[in-house]
């Protein structure tokens, strides 16, 4: 009943048919009546109250308007074009402006007649305006709204012209709600409910949509978080407890003689607790008997290489080959080199093996791979290519992995009879909450410490106008026998321009360090490897002094004698790059010094990311501030977590309900793992429907 009601076809709701239902298919992905009650509204206009023209200020957030439109004109020209409404209520007199829809909101418009307006004003020339205020005839307004908190949907510029703007839209959702048939049975457990005491779902929709009072719409709200929270977290836990039951895992029961060398004998340093805490956690999960598919978290410089080597040893020892794959040619190539350095001493074979290996290596490599003479390959992606065969490999890194989709993991996950233990390794620190569910399959490991030694690095925002100023100091630097990057930003539209400021600026450098006294390497997207890797090496050797480059140098890079690092136009990168940037110096023993430039003209944002920067060095706390600036929508991974089919929950600004959620659903599994007691099976149901993104409210049981 319940299914079949939520499933019937928009069309047929009253006041919709065929035209109406296309629009709302294309534009709002609203397909059936299912479809359109979790179409939620993104924000409530408060109407209990009207506020004064007279009573507008710099504080002012939305605000409710009543009064009359007393001159309406056109102004500028093609993309400046805009309408401006004059709005006045007795004791003032506001701006309205449109650069949008300009033709129906004038149609709108018409009549000496009240309206009430809806915004946030904004100051401007000393004056304030509002920009795209929703209007409405005062007459028109009062539909069913009984707790003053009216709700507002997300429309289209292809439907507001046909009536479906957030009121036409509210208007459904009414018609909707007043069929005799209209029902919801509930979606979540009985026990779940009342340990969260949490409101029926029938209510909750109805409270959402019409609250009757502020308390309810929480309680409303706070439900259907809930519950989109809970069904996110069932679904990859529920995943991960099936993986665990089904996937197989190599055991590497002993720890052998290649690690217990290379710990006594050629380990650099000693470890520090951080990485003695995770490589244990590897250990015992390579013991289990079950896939390994873990997560290593650690900041840029917290020494994650040394810990995925170690492991690769363990792997090695007992019979096994392993892989380290990098994201780039230069990570590669930079992997390759430090760890058959540290290995070169013991009976182990390394190879790279990247796009731009030769043929005729490849070949060599693909045999050695077949027979199990090659026990360690390190390389790019071109390492799960379908080609390349491995007699029998026990254990995968993956470094940097926000750049290897889930789809290239399960790829790896092939190259066995019995799936390869994986371990995943990012220095992107992302926040706890989205971790839990971008890897909430995964288990996780954190390196939360330093090597000793390392001083914190000071970052200084500067001004265009103090470029002579940075230039002296890198000079400073430069004579003191350090080394220095200086980034450009990649500009996504041209590689080309990016390459321009780029050589630019390499122009302006080599004024300022004129050769033979200082040599500069240049680095960027659009060189060969070759070259790119020629330049590298000068810089790596300590023949140049300056490194120039666009952010191909993003990642990994090790260069411990590099001690400055220069970003140019750094308001164009986000927070983690910038953080990621920031992590290729301070990587030796010196004081080393992250320089801000920008132009003196900054964003909001822009400015509080350059604060962050300055203020912290702290991955994690910076992950936290990208996350509020951004939403989840920007992060990487996010596309393929089930983060961006959210209808009413926010990654960002429901973290709490997000560990609530999380807590439960571990509870639940741990007392329940099978769902089999009669008052869970609603959960199995649920999770069927919620499948693939998009609601099937047919399957509904
Ligand atoms: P990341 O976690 O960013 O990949 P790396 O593994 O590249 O960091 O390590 C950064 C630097 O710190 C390297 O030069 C590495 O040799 C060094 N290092 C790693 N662990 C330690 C340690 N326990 N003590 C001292 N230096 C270390
Ligand atoms: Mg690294």
């Amino acid at each position: 009943m319940n299914s079949i009601f939520l499933n019937t076809d928009i069309k047929f709701l009253k006041t919709v048919g065929d035209k109406r239902a296309e629009l709302l298919k294309k534009h709002l992905n609203i397909f059936n009546f299912g479809d359109l009650l979790t179409h939620y509204p993104f924000r409530y206009i408060d109407r209990s109250k009207f506020y004064k023209i007279s009573e507008i200020n710099d504080d002012s957030a939305y605000i409710q308007l009543k009064g009359k439109i007393i001159s309406v004109k056109h102004l500028g020209e093609k993309r400046g074009k805009r309408l401006v409404a004059q709005f006045s209520d007795g004791t003032g007199i506001l701006e309205l402006i449109w650069f949008q829809g300009i033709k129906w909101i004038q149609d709108k418009l018409v009549g000496d007649i009240e309206f009430i307006v809806f915004g946030k004003p904004t100051e401007y020339n000393g004056k304030f305006n509002m920009a795209h205020p929703e209007v409405m005839p005062l007459h028109e307004a009062n539909l069913n709204v009984t707790s003053g908190f009216q709700a507002v949907y997300n429309s289209s510029d292809a439907l507001r012209p046909i009536g479906l703007d957030s009121n036409g839209i509210r208007r459904m959702m009414f018609i909707l709600m007043q069929y005799e048939t209209f029902k919801l049975e509930e979606t979540l457990p009985l026990d779940v409910m009342q340990a969260m005491k949490l409101m029926p779902k029938e209510l909750a929709m109805r409270q959402i949509h019409f609250p009757e009072r502020l308390d309810l719409m929480q309680q409303a709200q706070f439900r259907l978080k809930f519950e989109e929270l809970f069904y996110l977290q069932m679904k990859l836990l529920k995943n991960k407890q099936l993986r665990l039951q089904s996937t197989p895992g190599i055991i590497f029961q002993k720890v052998g003689e290649l690690f217990n060398t290379f710990y006594k004998l050629y380990l650099p340093f000693a470890l520090t607790n951080a990485q003695k805490r995770v490589i244990k956690e590897i250990r015992l999960d390579f013991a289990k008997g079950k896939q390994m598919n873990r997560l290593v978290q650690g900041d840029v410089g917290s020494g994650k290489t040394i810990v995925a080597l170690m492991c690769m040893l363990l792997a090695v020892d007992n019979g096994y080959q392993a892989a380290l794959m990098a994201p780039t040619e230069i990570l590669a190539q930079q992997h390759f080199e430090s760890i058959s350095a540290l290995l070169a001493p013991m009976d182990i074979q390394v190879n790279l093996l990247t796009g731009s290996t030769k043929k005729s290596k490849r070949k060599q490599l693909d045999v050695e791979l077949r027979e199990g003479r090659l026990n360690i390959l390190i390389g790019t992606h071109a390492l799960i290519e379908d080609v390349v065969q491995f007699k029998n490999l026990g254990f995968v890194v993956i470094d940097e992995q926000h750049r290897f989709g889930v789809a290239q993991r399960a790829k790896l996950r092939d190259k066995g009879l019995v799936p390869p233990h994986i371990l995943v390794m990012t220095a992107t620190p992302i926040p706890r909450t989205l971790a839990m569910t971008l890897y909430g399959d995964l288990d996780t490991s954190v390196i939360d410490e330093l090597p000793p030694g390392r001083k914190p690095i000071k970052t200084l925002h500067m001004y265009e106008s103090q470029r002579l100023r940075v230039i002296g100091f890198m000079k400073e630097e430069i004579e003191k026998g350090r080394q220095i990057y200086v980034v450009y930003p990649l500009i996504e539209e041209s590689e080309k321009l990016a390459v321009n400021n780029l050589m630019e600026g390499y122009d302006i450098l080599l004024h300022h360090f004129p050769m033979p006294t200082f040599q500069i390497s240049i680095v960027h997207g659009q060189m060969t490897a070759e070259k790119k890797d020629f330049e590298m090496q000068r810089f790596v050797k300590g023949i140049t002094q300056i490194m120039i480059a666009t952010t191909v140098i993003e990642v990994g890079v090790n260069i411990p004698n590099a001690s400055v690092m220069v970003i140019e136009s750094a308001n164009r990168f986000g927070l983690s790059q910038l953080h990621q940037l920031r992590g290729r110096v301070g990587r030796g023993a010196e004081q080393s010094f992250c320089i801000l430039l920008t132009d003196h003209k900054l964003g909001k944002e822009a400015r509080t990311r350059m604060e962050t920067m300055v203020e912290t060095n702290d991955g994690f706390k910076i992950s936290e501030v990208d996350l509020q600036l951004r939403g989840p929508g920007d992060i990487e991974g996010t596309q393929q977590s089930g983060l961006l089919d959210l209808h009413i929950a926010d990654i960002a600004k429901d973290q709490a309900i997000l560990h609530q959620a999380r807590s439960c659903v571990i509870a639940l599994l741990e007392s329940d793992p099978d769902l089999s007691q009669p008052e869970h099976a609603i959960i199995s149901s649920e999770l069927v429907v919620r499948q693939n993104g998009r609601t099937i409210w047919s399957k509904i049981a």
